[in-house]
């Protein structure tokens, strides 16, 4: 599909007061394009991941999942009200905290990466992702990213934005990542593991994976973020509100 080039990619992007909600699948690069969003029109940027994440290194570190995955929900239930999972601003962009300690790089361990689905799937853990980010999110001039962003959390969000890509893509896109990490990956292993996830993600029974019936399709399989960013740029300006 050709893609609309415009000769100033990066002017400031003049978007209205509204709630962007960007899902779709893992690996699609939600949260880079989500950033730069952010970052270009002046809006917060939320990701919702990353609250999953903190309640799973929260869970982990209270002893609340076990060796089989299985999440101790009574006792997770009653300590979530409790829980300060926050973003704090940092030089390149917004930091996850517990309480006063940045969790940034604990969340994005392989060791929360491994239970991060069951503790996501728990209804009091989906509970309390949603109302926080409904807390954040009411001021508008907020995008989000996440998996259920523009079906469950904000409904009504003004623009939502649902990402995919070829899966041989995605996973030649995480190989590469993952080997700038200095992990030694096979790109069938990695294939397997994308298409595993797109699996899980669409089938769970709370919340899965799916566009809205109102989102734009974003299929960056053959596109650079600066295509992405025109692509965006697109769209906003014919939004309600918009000017130049
Ligand atoms: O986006 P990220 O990979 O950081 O998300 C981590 C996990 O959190 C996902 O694999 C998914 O299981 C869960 N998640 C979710 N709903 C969201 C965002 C993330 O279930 N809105």
């Amino acid at each position: 599909m050709p893609v609309l080039k415009t000769d100033h990619p990066s002017a400031p992007m003049h978007i209205p007061d509204i709630i962007i909600a960007i899902d779709g699948y893992s690996s699609t690069g939600k949260s880079s394009f989500a950033k730069r969003i952010a970052r270009e029109a002046g809006f917060l940027y939320l990701d919702s991941g990353a609250l999953y994440r903190g309640i799973t290194l929260f869970a982990i570190e209270n002893g609340m999942i076990d060796s089989n995955n299985t999440v101790d929900e009574k006792r997770l239930a009653d300590a979530l009200p409790g829980l300060d999972l926050h973003f704090e601003a940092g030089k390149d962009g917004s930091l996850t905290y517990m309480g006063e300690r940045c969790i940034e790089k604990e969340i994005r361990s392989l060791a929360v990466s491994r239970k991060v689905s069951p503790v996501s799937a728990v209804p009091c853990v989906r509970g309390y992702v949603d109302r926080k980010l409904r807390e954040l999110g009411s001021r508008k001039r907020v995008v989000i990213d996440g998996r259920d962003i523009g079906t469950t959390v904000f409904p009504d969000a003004e623009l939502k934005i649902f990402m995919t890509a070829d899966p041989e893509v995605r996973a030649m896109r995480r190989m590469k990542e993952m080997i700038g990490k200095g992990e030694d990956v096979k790109f069938e292993d990695v294939l397997e593991n994308v298409r595993e996830r797109d699996y899980i993600d669409s089938h769970r029974k709370v919340s899965p994976l799916a566009k809205a019936p109102d989102a734009v399709v974003l299929d960056n399989s053959h596109m650079t973020p600066d295509d992405q960013m025109v692509w965006i740029r697109d769209i906003v300006s014919r939004l309600p509100g918009a000017s130049d």
